[in-house]
């Protein structure tokens, strides 16, 4: 085994090969690669002269800033766990989190002292609080802390075996779980996105993603891996977004679906060029096909879709290529697919007795994967229920066609059951935007009296058209079959929605099931 394969390897590369490159770009500070590695070994260097041993938990509370990749980089470097938090999180969910994975030192934006004052008893020890920015004059200052440390490389380093970043899921559909992703696990995929992506040294990577999750992180990988530029944004504004893209020239995106909608509705869009763009990846969640094609029309075949987990990074990618707009009917339904699994993934869907489904039947999706987590902190029971045999159940409901292409049909847990059919969301979701009124929709599962579930409907109509409830039912007549049709529909302002974009359907579930358990939970 080669001792010196862990993440932090990539940035000490990237300042050998590359030393006045710039790696990264954020807020107007521009940061060469040599100097981005000389930061982070301070900070490193910073924590172990504050006692932290390798493993230690460095939590970070932050919005995407330069820091949050410095701090990675300093775990990267020496074996520190990262806990990347969710600062949109009350404090009652951070202090569940922080319970379960109690971290030595937390790191966070001066913006959310409140929050850490309020979870500072859940830090173990001697536990340290260091701020960034103006405020919170009561936690160590972290330009200070790095300006009194050193920055030659870390004595100590990571190990291959090490975890590297403690990431709770988003908590779709239940209590946030704690990933534990280990540096072999993340550069195997760091390198299969890197492959899969045709990534280049000369790229400009925007980087808008929230940090805190896997998917900005691992796809932001996939570039640095390569020594490329990441412009790295606070959050997602729409034209600031466009801006960007227009006066850097940048070369290649990942967006969430809910983001490039909003990108495609801006009236600012035409007034920007965009002509840099080679490379847009989306991920995360369901990308609708209507969606999809407005997106290939405005922006051209360089859209890729990644389907993939916290628990096993990538699973699958449609490239840009297998984006067919127009063609034959089998070569366009490749639209509503996921792609093919990446370079050493394997998948399979399997029935419920556990027997692999033949081409085209729906059933469990599994995944094997050398980027698959070291198991959850603190929950072997759960590892143990979720991975079997090396193979990991995903929870998701989804079927292979006979070209080997996958297609997520729905989260397990949001598939509906009505009268003993299996009813998946997406499907009647897809059938409902083809109607024209129809903006945003979420298909939920509702306790019916004689069915058990019956399928709602909540419905987002675009501003200045008008649709009825009766009129979107019978649409849906058109294209699926009468037993998926909704039974009602809720006409809403807007959808819940989670800070990556996914649609929050536990919160749309949650009233209608008051006193009642659902049968898939
Ligand atoms: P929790 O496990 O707490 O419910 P979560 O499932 O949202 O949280 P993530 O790991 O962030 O946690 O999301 C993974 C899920 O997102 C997948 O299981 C899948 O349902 C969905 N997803 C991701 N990418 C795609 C995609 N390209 N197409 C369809 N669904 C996707």
């Amino acid at each position: 085994r080669n001792e010196t394969m862990v993440i932090g390897e990539i940035l000490v590369r990237n300042a050998r090969l590359y030393p006045d490159k710039i790696g990264y770009v954020f807020e107007g500070q521009r940061r060469t690669h040599r100097a981005h590695l000389a930061r982070c070994s301070r900070l490193a260097n910073a924590l172990a002269q504050r006692g932290l041993a390798r493993q230690a938990r460095v939590a970070i509370l932050a919005q995407n800033c330069i820091e949050y990749v410095e701090t990675f980089g300093a775990g990267e470097l020496s074996g520190f766990i990262i806990v990347n938090l969710n600062w949109r999180l009350a404090v009652p969910e951070l202090r569940a989190i922080l319970e379960d994975c109690r971290p030595e030192v937390l790191i966070f934006e001066a913006q959310f002292a409140e929050q850490v004052e309020a979870v500072s008893d859940l830090l173990v020890g001697q536990a340290r609080r260091i701020s960034i920015g103006p405020g919170a004059d009561w936690a160590e200052k972290y330009e200070q802390v790095l300006a009194e440390s050193s920055e030659t490389l870390p004595a100590m380093r990571a190990k291959p075996n090490d975890t590297a970043y403690l990431i709770y899921t988003s908590g779709t559909t239940g209590k946030p779980k704690g990933v534990m992703v280990g540096h072999e696990g993340f550069l195997h995929g760091a390198r299969a996105i890197s492959l899969e992506s045709n990534v280049y040294q000369t790229d400009r990577m925007l980087v808008v993603m929230p940090l805190f999750h896997i998917g900005g992180k691992s796809l932001m990988a996939g570039w640095t891996y390569r020594g490329a530029t990441i412009y790295l944004e606070r959050s997602f504004d729409v034209d600031a977004i466009l801006d960007r893209i227009s006066a850097e020239r940048i070369t290649c995106a990942h967006f969430a679906p809910a983001m490039i909608h909003s990108l495609l509705e801006s009236p600012n869009l035409d007034h920007h060029d965009l002509s840099s763009l080679r490379y847009i990846c989306y991920a995360s969640a369901p990308m609708n096909v209507t969606l999809l094609r407005r997106a290939m029309r405005r922006f051209g075949p360089i859209l890729a879709q990644i389907y993939g987990l916290t628990e096993s990074i990538n699973a699958t990618i449609l490239h840009p290529h297998q984006h067919i707009l127009d063609g034959p009917d089998d070569q366009t339904r490749r639209l509503a697919s996921a792609g093919q699994p990446f370079l050493g993934v394997e998948i399979k869907v399997v029935s419920d007795d556990g027997s692999d489904c033949p081409a085209d039947e729906i059933g469990h999706i599994l995944v094997r994967d050398g980027a698959l987590m070291q198991g959850y902190w603190n929950n072997n029971v759960v590892t143990t229920e979720v991975i079997n045999d090396g193979w990991f159940h995903t929870g998701d409901m989804g079927f292979f066609d006979r070209e080997g292409f996958l297609f997520v049909a729905d989260r397990k847990k949001d598939m509906i059951i009505s009268g003993g059919e299996n009813i998946y969301s997406r499907e009647v979701e897809e059938a409902l935007l083809t109607h024209p009124a129809v903006e945003h929709v979420a298909v939920i599962g509702v306790p019916d009296e004689q069915w058990g579930e019956a399928v709602k409907a909540c419905v987002v109509l675009r501003k200045a058209t008008c649709a009825t409830e009766q009129e979107l039912i019978e649409h849906c007549r058109k294209s699926i079959a009468s037993y998926k049709k909704p039974r009602s529909v809720d006409f809403l302002g807007d959808l819940p929605r989670l800070f990556n974009g996914k649609i929050d359907k536990k919160a749309l579930r949650t009233p209608y099931w008051r006193g009642q358990t659902r049968q898939v939970s």
